[in-house]
């Protein structure tokens, strides 16, 4: 099947399906200006991730991993949704798609218009002492100059999860909870290798529902689960997937 054909089936999935989950990774936001960790241009090309990406590292030298978090923040602060996050929001709108369950801390499908988003990893958008637990927003401070500190004293840590920390609990379950019950699953660039959330396309599967995926290569999920694999930038290929769904609705 080319692209052309394979946008016609997974909208005809789209309108089939009683009930779409999405989940992204951060290949969707590449469009946007930020880089992924692994891959072409990722961080991890540049930084080791037990050394700047680690919990245990933040604790023991959190100047040192503000360097790898600082080069993040500037990327994220200035990135703007991209079509691949509006095409979703749009399918959310029209009642095609019921959540986006994302790995990315970077808001933009918020941004977008997305409203049922469930966040696995936290959100840059705020930060966290790790000694008195007060939360505050990043656009608070200087994040890509100066390393923020709370009124404590204590360096803050952006609130999203780092290598060995656990995953937010509620999140996670109610992203569980939608996988068991959907019978088709969009996964958007994500490599799927970071655990737990590469359990959920394995969770939908066990559960029969379609799975179509989309990114720049192939990936285990594509391997070993895809009913359907595009292998193109999300950015163009899901705003043709929305066209396509409006079409057979209308
Ligand atoms: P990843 O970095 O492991 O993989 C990114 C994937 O996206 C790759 O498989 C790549 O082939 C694909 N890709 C790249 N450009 C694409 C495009 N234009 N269209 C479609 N696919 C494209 O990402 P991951 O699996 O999400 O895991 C890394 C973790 O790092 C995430 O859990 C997240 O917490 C964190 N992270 C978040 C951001 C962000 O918020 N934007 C950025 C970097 C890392
Ligand atoms: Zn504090």
């Amino acid at each position: 099947m080319n692209d052309r054909e394979l946008i016609d089936e997974v909208a005809e999935c789209i309108v089939d399906s009683g009930k779409t989950v999405v989940l992204t990774g951060a290949g969707i936001s590449v469009e946007s200006g930020i880089a992924p960790f692994r891959g072409k241009d990722g961080v991890w090309e540049k930084y080791n991730p037990e050394e700047y990406g680690h919990i245990s590292s933040f604790k023991k030298n959190p100047e040192k991993c503000w360097i790898m978090l600082r080069e993040m923040a500037a990327e994220i602060i200035k990135a703007e949704p991209n079509a691949a996050h509006y095409g979703l929001a749009e399918l959310e709108q029209i009642g095609e798609i019921d959540c986006v369950i994302t790995q990315n801390v970077d808001n933009l499908h918020q941004d977008a218009g997305s409203e049922n988003v469930i966040e696995f990893h936290g959100n840059f958008r705020f930060l966290k002492c790790l000694n008195c637990g007060k939360k505050d927003k990043v656009d608070n401070f200087d994040v890509c100059n100066v390393t923020p500190r709370c009124e404590c004293g204590y360096i803050l840590k952006p609130d999203v999860v780092m290598f060995g920390e656990s995953l937010p609990v509620e999140a996670y379950q109610k992203g569980v909870n939608e996988v068991e019950t959907c019978d088709l699953m969009l996964i958007v660039g994500t490599s799927a290798v970071v655990y737990p959330a590469a359990n959920l396309p394995f969770v939908a599967k066990k559960n029969d529902a379609k799975i179509v995926d989309i990114n720049l290569e192939k990936t285990n999920v594509s391997r070993l689960l895809s009913d359907y694999t595009i292998t193109a930038k999300a950015g163009e290929i899901l705003p043709a997937i929305v066209e396509k769904v409006k079409e057979k609705i209308s």
